[in-house]
């Protein structure tokens, strides 16, 4: 293994299988010592983009370097990467504890309980280094693969939906864990997911991948709160999209009309300021009310069609005059009634909160 130590860079990085092209000419740097997430729907390239990364997959053009080292041609054992699967893959057959020094063992080093000792510590599984892996359970077994590839010191850990197997709640636990220990240990991740929860739970930055490309890359509240395309706005979380038209500007606004009605989003609010556009507005952003729109805000009357209690909040979906149907997010911590269904409603919104984003011509 190289000690040399540097971003994670791919420069455009293709991979294709006969005349299917699975990634295409992806470029991105992953800087050193960060949490970064492949986020996308199933088929849409991550996992050749994570097998690429570790020298499995060859690809067809690109580079991908580790700090200043072209490691294109590197067999996988070669290149300061380890991956941990789905699939934690420990061998049946041999203590945690050696499950975990196999690396080390592999390379000759003698001396190995110590370390072995501090990585069982590290994800939290003290005292467990006696038993074989089929005493331990799922959450339990994925934290000593996690241990066996981290001793090795790699440069860059892949994770490739190492999750995915457990249930949601433990689910939850260990995506709180494996940022403590990346966070911990320094080595920059690399985890491929197609839940988006899990990757803004973890991640420093989050690649948004869409059929072999990269929709939008950045920092998971960024692309939340303003994101880049309907792609990422209906990937990552949910969004109220309206079908909109630009038709001018008012100071820092743009005045919009959506469906007959007008409305003004902050200039600064928008990734496109002409023609056909998105208005989007996030579900928990938006409120209902039967009385009076606070002053400032933007509106829209619609008929209650479902509520759905989900504990921290309330789920309402209200048809529009237009026929869309808004979903609004209602947080149960006040003491407002609920609303029933038929219910006649204003949704309001604060324009600083909605944002604008192209709309291919004919896109509805
Ligand atoms: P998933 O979340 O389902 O694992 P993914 O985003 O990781 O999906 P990939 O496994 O990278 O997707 O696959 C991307 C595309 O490339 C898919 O359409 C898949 O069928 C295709 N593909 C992957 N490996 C091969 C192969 N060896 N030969 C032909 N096509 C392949």
């Amino acid at each position: 293994m190289t000690e040399q130590q540097g971003d994670l860079q791919l420069i455009g990085v293709t991979k294709r299988f006969g005349a299917f092209t699975a990634v295409d000419d992806l470029t991105l740097t992953v800087p050193r010592g960060s949490f970064f997430a492949l986020l996308g729907a199933s088929g849409c390239g991550k996992t050749t983009t994570l097998r690429m990364i570790a020298g499995l997959e060859e690809p067809t053009a690109g580079q991908v370097l580790l700090g200043d080292q072209d490691v294109t041609n590197l067999r996988p054992y070669k290149r300061p990467v380890n991956t941990v699967f789905q699939s934690y893959a420990l061998f049946p057959h041999l203590s945690i504890s050696d499950n975990v020094a196999f690396g080390l063992r592999r390379r000759g080093v003698k001396q190995y309980a110590d370390q072995v000792e501090q990585m069982l510590h590290l994800v939290e599984m003290d005292g467990f280094g006696k038993r074989k892996p089929s005493q331990l359970s799922g959450g339990q077994q994925q934290r000593v693969a996690l241990a066996r590839a981290l001793i090795n010191r790699p440069q860059v850990l892949l994770l490739d939906e190492p999750l995915g197997a457990l249930d949601l709640k433990l689910r939850r636990q260990m995506q709180v864990e494996l940022k403590r220990i990346q966070t911990e240990v320094g080595i920059t991740f690399v985890h491929v997911t197609h839940d988006q929860e899990e990757a803004m739970t973890m991640a420093d930055t989050v690649a948004v991948m869409n059929a072999g490309r990269i929709e939008q890359l950045g920092a998971p509240v960024e692309m939340y709160d303003f994101p880049g395309t309907a792609f990422v706005a209906n990937f990552l979380g949910q969004s109220n999209l309206l079908a909109a038209e630009v038709h001018g500007r008012s100071g820092d606004d743009l005045l919009v009309e959506a469906y007959g009605t007008r409305y003004t989003v902050p200039a600064a609010r928008a990734r496109a300021a002409e023609g056909t556009v998105w208005l989007g507005v996030r579900p928990e952003k938006l409120h209902l009310t039967t009385g009076e729109v606070p002053s400032g805000h933007q509106s829209a009357t619609g008929l209650v069609t479902d509520s759905s209690y989900m504990g921290v909040s309330t789920q309402y979906l209200v048809r529009a005059p237009w026929g869309d149907e808004l979903t609004v997010f209602v947080p149960n911590s006040g003491v407002a009634a609920p609303l029933s269904v038929a219910s006649e409603v204003t949704v309001h919104w604060r324009p600083e909160h909605a944002f604008l984003l192209p709309r291919p011509a004919g896109e509805t």
